[in-house]
């Protein structure tokens, strides 16, 4: 299992989101999810950044209570311009720890490479 790879098929579904192509099943359709979620989040890469459970922590949960509170559809997609700031954050969250797992990936084989 490759965290990098999850992590980048999420961002790819949050791409999808912004562009208008694609909506946000929660938990149904989050790459990491399908994996982390019926562990309670253990080991689930967004977990591990934010050290909380549940996407706390995260741009998701504003996300979330947006589609709820001013769209109340159970297809959560983008439908006003403030959705589009809230995908957007999310979507960036999503790269920031591809960035972050790549970054520790590197600094791993560094130590390899270094070490006896
Ligand atoms: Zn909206």
């Amino acid at each position: 299992m490759n965290k990098i790879k999850i992590m980048e098929a999420s961002v790819k579904k949050w791409d999808r989101i912004i562009a208008g192509k694609g909506s946000d099943g929660g938990v149904f359709d989050c790459p990491p999810c399908r994996i982390f979620y019926v562990l309670i989040c253990i080991g689930c890469p967004i977990s591990e950044y934010t050290g909380k459970k549940f996407c706390k922590g995260s741009p998701y949960p504003d996300w979330y209570w947006h589609q709820i509170e001013e769209h109340g559809e159970f297809r959560k997609k983008v439908r006003c311009d403030e959705c589009l700031r809230l995908a957007t954050a999310m979507r960036n969250y999503m790269q920031e720890i591809v960035d972050h797992l790549k970054a520790e990936a590197e600094k791993k084989k560094k130590l390899k490479q270094n070490g006896p």
